[in-house]
C-alpha cells in the first residue's frame, strides 16, 4: 500500500521493533511483523498484531516494568 506519512513509498512485509507506551512503562517488541515504508521507515500494523502488543504493553504494565524488550512470538 500506499504511505500515509510520505505519501511517497511502497510499503513492503517486513519486521519491526515496535515501541509502546502504556503509562510509565515503555515496551520495546522485537521481531514485530508490519508493512514497512520502504521511502521513510514508518510502519503499519495489522489489527491482531496491535492487540497482541496493546496485551504485551498491559501485561509490563502491570508489573510496573520501566522498559521491557521482547521478542514477538506469533
Ligand atoms: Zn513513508
Amino acid at each position: 500500500m500506499k504511505c500515509m506519512i510520505c505519501k511517497n513509498g511502497e510499503t513492503r512485509p517486513g519486521t519491526v521493533t515496535a515501541t509502546l507506551h502504556r503509562g510509565e512503562t515503555i515496551v520495546l517488541v522485537k521481531g514485530t511483523p508490519a508493512e514497512v515504508c520502504e521511502n521513510c521507515g514508518e510502519y503499519y500494523l495489522d489489527e491482531a498484531v496491535a492487540r497482541k502488543l496493546y496485551a504485551l504493553a498491559e501485561e509490563a504494565a502491570r508489573r510496573h516494568a520501566e522498559v521491557e524488550i521482547l521478542r514477538y512470538a506469533a
